[in-house]
């Protein structure tokens, strides 16, 4: 079994680059990833145009790069270009957090879902700043620690981990906290300009967002100094609000 690397800044991000070195430690690893940039992509599939994949140069390390997104990507890898189902899917190290509610905007955390969806165990895993001199040999060690537990000790199906590993020098990194996911506030402005033709236009992001630091949450680790690991799963059923709506009488008879 082998492990694929994916990751949504593109294949020749430097994130992925160390990533996948470090995880060739652990055992045979195949690196297929998006051919450019692709972050913020969300779970985005390609199905109205053709995918290509064309072989990438990355040491003695089979790599492709894709014209699709980090799903897209897994999907290929799984289904077309490996014989054998792998056994661990790891998508990043992204360059830019991936906390509470940016799981759902997150290209890197959705190569690891679909990883999930597909039946393999994944993890994804992001540093806390988009900066340059990002302490990417660090997170890949953490990243390759926690690959071998996750090989040596199976995983629930449809389940995967989102790590993120804070930004700071290493020395000030308190420790590891199994977290779940928090809430991150966009601050709702947006930018609105006029463009030479005096068009309206809209820009979105840039934003910093405001962390609600309940305890046990991701963001509050990633706060603490703390690298946060947290299990997240495919199912988003809100069960309680199940239960509530079948007593709602939705049935076609009141209608
Ligand atoms: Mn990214």
């Amino acid at each position: 079994m082998s492990i694929l690397v994916t990751n949504d800044d593109g294949i020749q991000a430097e994130g992925i680059q160390v990533l996948a070195r470090a995880l060739a430690s652990l055992d045979d690893v195949v690196v297929v990833a998006p051919d450019r940039p692709r972050s913020a992509c969300g779970h985005a599939i390609t199905l109205h145009k053709p995918l290509r994949l064309a072989r990438y140069r990355m040491g003695d390390i089979p790599a492709y790069a894709a014209s699709g997104t980090p799903a897209d990507c897994v999907i290929l890898a799984v289904r077309a270009l490996l014989k054998e189902k792998p056994g661990l899917v790891v998508s990043g190290i992204n360059a830019g957090s991936n906390l509470g509610t940016d799981v759902t905007y997150s290209g890197t955390v959705s190569g690891a879902m679909e990883g999930a969806i597909l039946g393999v165990p994944a993890v994804a895993v992001s540093i806390t700043s988009g900066g340059d001199n990002l302490a990417y040999p660090f997170a890949a060690r953490f990243a390759a620690h926690l690959a071998r537990a996750v090989l040596e000790r199976g995983f629930p199906p449809h389940s995967l981990l989102n790590v993120n590993i804070p930004h700071r020098p290493q020395e000030t990194i308190r420790g590891v906290a199994v977290t779940r996911l928090g809430e991150r506030r966009y601050p709702s402005e947006i930018s609105i300009r006029e463009d030479p033709n005096g068009r309206t236009y809209y820009w979105l992001g840039g934003n910093v967002p405001e962390d609600v630091l309940d305890e046990g949450t991701d963001v509050k680790a990633i706060q603490d100094g703390l690298i946060s690991v947290t299990p997240l799963k495919m199912d988003l059923t809100e069960y309680p609000l199940l239960s509530r709506l079948e007593g709602w009488n939705l049935s076609l008879d009141s209608l």
